[in-house]
């Protein structure tokens, strides 16, 4: 299987500075969403350019709708990337993603991740005990759990009986 796949990633970095109202944005199709309609730039113009056409000027939401998406697509960004990663991982990724199509599954977890920070990056999580003898709190990686610990305050040497 082939696993290097190109890779075209937009971040939605939309935040409506104005702040009140929010319209749907697709930024990876370049649409907003327009009375349940999905619109591009070009739709949108051509339907402002029929209305004035028809002598019909009352296009004012469609205009804000136009405005909205240019200002959403200049605020984006496209990261162009190949992603290679073992099949397992892969597998891994399209599960989580719903079997969806490359693009869908990194988009997601790329998103996922961001919403995260990167306080959702397991970053060596440590567990306190007590020494058995002297009760001093000893802090061990649950990562790297270690069989033996030795308490740094009186020298005693425990086992830990969890399992992994
Ligand atoms: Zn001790």
């Amino acid at each position: 299987m082939d696993l290097s796949s190109n890779m075209r990633v937009v971040v939605d970095s939309v935040k409506n500075k104005r702040g009140t109202h929010m319209s749907d944005i697709d930024l990876q199709a370049g649409k907003i969403n327009h009375e349940s309609e999905w619109l591009a730039v070009e739709d949108l113009k051509s339907k402002i350019q029929a209305k004035m056409d028809a002598g019909d000027m009352k296009f004012s939401n469609l205009a804000t709708a136009l405005e909205e998406l240019n200002a959403a697509l200049e605020n984006s960004h496209t990261i162009e990337t190949k992603i290679v990663i073992p099949t397992a991982d892969y597998e891994k990724l399209k599960a989580l993603g719903g079997e969806d199509d490359d693009l869908t599954c990194v988009h997601k977890a790329v998103m996922e991740f961001i919403k995260g920070g990167l306080s959702s990056v397991p970053e060596g999580k440590k567990k306190s005990i007590k020494c058995a003898r002297c009760k001093a709190p000893i802090e061990i990686s649950v990562d790297d759990m270690p069989a033996e610990i030795e308490c740094p305050e009186c020298g005693t040497v425990g086992r830990l009986k969890t399992s992994k």
